[in-house]
């Protein structure tokens, strides 16, 4: 944070924000000044659309008369966990 006072290059201390704008106030002489802060625009998270898993994965969990849910519970291997989320055997049509 850049809050160093333009006149003696004190510290500032924020007194608080207006707009993009913070304010600051010198603890050594008390001149009040403004630092625009930038709000970097916040990327949209990520969908957490989890990576598929491989074949030799599906069939083991075929093998074991089941199937991970896109969210990683258990299903059965056309099931629907209770977050709605359907299992990677359905999600990829092999089912
Ligand atoms: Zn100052
Ligand atoms: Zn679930």
């Amino acid at each position: 944070m850049d809050n160093q006072c333009p006149m003696c290059r004190g510290e500032g201390y924020s007194i608080g924000s207006l707009g993009n704008l913070e304010w600051f106030r010198c603890r050594q002489c008390g001149w009040e000044f403004s630092v625009a802060v930038d709000h970097p625009a916040v990327p949209p998270a990520p969908p957490n659309q989890p990576e598929s898993p491989s074949v030799e994965q599906l069939e083991e969990w075929e093998s074991e008369g089941g199937c991970e849910a896109t969210d990683g519970c258990w299903v059965e291997p056309d099931g629907t966990c209770e977050h709605g989320c359907k299992s990677w055997l359905l999600v990829m049509g092999l089912i």
